[in-house]
């Protein structure tokens, strides 16, 4: 399998850990799309801009692009050489990214960054894995394969707070879960490439299935 892999739906579904286990299988590199939003709200955070206006985080976003590290086993996110990948998960940013990645021209600079390094990985042998929430539908409309992983969010919100947990952070499954219904219903309700199923979308629901049983299913 060469190519584009577009790995798509909502958080909490075990996408990332699927697209890196995927990536690395297949020696292709891995794309997080959803770090890439992150590491432009933490900007807008830091330089104090409101999210409701528009215009400064689009210049906010222009002069703040992320460098992407795609290596599946270590992927990387900087910010002027500082190493963000960890600030980047904390609850200030998770509670301002929906609004960020809603600003169209914070998508048009991201999504054409996007492309390139999807156009970088494709002139290594092995092609890349890109996970996100409009990759099959808008990033990589030509993927060879798209994915759509969805799962009730009852499991999402349950995963969610087992990763906060693990990474040391307090998490609490009920706020959890109004966090993750919120972030569902602003990414799907937005304007600019709302999160949906690319028609030509493999759907694979992961309420019941762990990585092994998704990896599974999608070698077959
Ligand atoms: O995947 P992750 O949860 O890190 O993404 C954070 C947020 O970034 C999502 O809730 C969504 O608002 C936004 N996002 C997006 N388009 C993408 C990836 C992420 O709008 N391709």
């Amino acid at each position: 399998l060469r190519g584009v892999v577009a790995l798509d739906g909502p958080s909490g579904t075990g996408k990332s850990t699927v697209a890196r286990k995927l990536a690395a299988a297949l020696s292709a590199s891995y794309l997080d799309t959803g770090a890439m939003y992150r590491a432009v709200t933490l900007a807008v955070l830091r330089a104090e801009v409101s999210v409701a206006d528009e215009a400064a985080v689009a210049e906010v976003a222009a002069s703040a692009l992320p460098v992407m590290g795609t290596n599946p086993l270590l992927p990387t996110v900087t910010l002027a050489g500082e190493d963000i990948g960890q600030e980047i998960r904390g609850a200030a940013v998770t509670g301002a990214v929906s609004a960020v990645s809603a600003v169209a021209r914070v998508r048009e600079l991201l999504v054409d960054e996007q492309r390139r390094l999807i156009r970088e990985a494709l002139g290594e042998p092995g092609g890349v894995v890109v996970e996100g929430r409009d990759i099959g539908t808008v990033v990589a409309r030509e993927a060879e394969l798209k994915v759509y992983l969805t799962a009730s969010s009852q499991a999402r919100a349950r995963r969610r707070s087992d990763q906060d947990s693990a990474a040391g952070r307090v998490s609490d499954l009920e706020s959890t879960h109004a966090d993750v219904q919120r972030r569902d219903a602003f990414d799907s309700g937005r304007a600019v490439s709302p999160l949906r199923m690319a028609d030509d979308a493999v759907e694979l629901d992961t309420t019941e299935l762990d990585v092994a049983g998704v990896l599974e299913q999608l070698r077959t």
